[in-house]
């Protein structure tokens, strides 16, 4: 923990210091808790715990000093800089979960009920679209899916529709890289006193903080550029309201036991001191390569929100301090052309995934977005051809030769 009379101006030394830790074993890393559960000194003790009165741990279940240090530094990057109402420095309270997915389960069940809906946009990463439509249909839970960037069209949906008690949001979305003005949608949200959900994993509180525009919860898969390197599968979900993340949140997160593990939670810890420096590097090298690509003949159509060309480059320049790393494209002889160039890459990973060191290049339509009709994809701007990358922090050079030598091929 750092010395709370030195006060940290940067958002590195945020990262790294926020948990550091001083144990009675001075280990200098927040070592690996692997344990489920943890002593009592006595029956009194187990009965302090147990009411709350004694913070000290209790079961891994229910938390682990190894999440706590993750979770602290989310919450601290994810308020960085911020001030609430009353002009204090904003607290945020995060839970780590044992994925994205199940950060977002927890969000929608602790916060609806049968006969809600969810109000949501075009182009949302495939598995919440999924759980939307699959899992939560099921509990007679609805989303209504609209483009609510238009304001207009929110106002009227929100008016037209009673049950409607959550927005969610994904900016920059997956995976046409579309943004949403945060702000827009809280202002008018607040007016009908509806909760306001983003899922922050593609630009990360470096980049976007949510929160500056008093959303009321933030979401990440953390397995993407919070860990920064492919090691884990995680999830967090971050709320401003202590008491309902201390009771309502916290209800559905344990008793469900979506729980992390402590290796995933070290993994996850390390990768976030980092975090500042690998953005910086992955911002730097989308915009080379979405240059690149928008400047080459073979090139139909390039998506990236830091090209001046893309429609919603001023939002995202309004709200994010640089354009992340994901960049979707498509080559004029589509599905063909990219099969052809996919395969010939020789450096760059074809997976699934995003926010690794390494550039990954996906395609969407055969494999995260297989479970959405393509009728439905379609409407997203999802084509047969679309290939999206998730470009990594190699030097550019070798992934702009990378590219040029399979653009030869096809
Ligand atoms: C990966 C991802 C998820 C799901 O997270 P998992 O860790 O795979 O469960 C949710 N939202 C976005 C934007 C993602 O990229």
């Amino acid at each position: 923990m750092s010395n709370s009379s030195f006060t940290l101006k940067g958002i590195t030394s945020t990262a790294i210091h926020t948990a550091s830790n001083h144990n009675a074993e001075h280990a200098h890393l927040t070592p690996i808790y692997a344990t489920s559960t943890f002593t009592f000194n006595s029956t009194e003790d187990g009965a302090a715990r147990f009411a709350g009165e004694d913070k000290s741990k209790i079961y891994t279940r229910l938390g682990n000093p190894t999440f706590v240090a993750a979770e602290k530094t989310i919450a601290a990057l994810e308020s960085f800089g911020l001030k609430n109402k009353n002009n204090e420095p904003l607290k945020l309270k995060a839970l780590l979960h044992s994925s994205g997915q199940a950060a977002l389960a927890t969000l929608f069940l602790s916060n609806l009920k049968t006969g809600d809906t969810i109000l949501s946009h075009y182009a949302l990463y495939g598995g919440t679209y999924e759980v939307m439509h699959k899992v939560l249909t099921d509990t007679g839970i609805k989303t209504i899916i609209a483009d609510i960037r238009n304001t207009d069209v929110l106002e009227k949906t929100l008016k037209e529709n009673s049950s409607i008690k959550l927005i969610h949001i994904e900016t920059p979305s997956n995976p046409t890289i579309n943004c949403i003005d945060i702000e827009s949608i809280t202002q008018i949200a607040k007016k009908y006193h509806i909760k306001v959900s983003v899922d922050n994993t593609f630009a990360t509180p470096y980049l976007q903080q949510p929160f500056k525009y008093d959303v009321d919860f933030v979401i990440h898969s953390t397995t993407k550029f919070l860990n920064g390197h492919g090691t884990s599968i995680g999830g967090v979900l971050i709320g401003k309201d202590d008491e309902y993340m201390n009771t309502k949140v916290w209800k559905w997160h344990v008793l469900l036991g979506s729980n992390t593990s402590p290796f995933d939670a070290f993994l996850l810890g390390n990768g976030l001191k980092t975090l500042e420096l690998r953005m910086d590097r992955h911002c730097s090298n989308a915009m080379k390569v979405a240059t690149y690509l928008q400047n080459h003949s073979a090139v139909a159509l390039v998506n990236y929100v830091g090209l001046p060309t893309h429609p919603d480059h001023a939002i995202a320049k309004k709200q994010m301090k640089q354009f992340g790393s994901l960049i979707s494209f498509e080559l004029k002889n589509g599905y063909t052309a990219a099969t052809k160039f996919m395969n010939a890459l020789k450096m760059c990973t074809q997976a699934i995934s995003l926010g690794t060191t390494d550039t990954l290049i996906s395609h969407p339509a055969s494999t995260s977005h297989l479970g959405v009709s393509q009728e439905e994809r379609l409407k997203f701007g999802i084509t047969n051809g679309l290939i999206r990358l998730s470009v990594g922090i190699e030097n550019s050079e070798d992934i702009l030769n990378d590219f040029e030598q399979s653009l030869q091929k096809i």
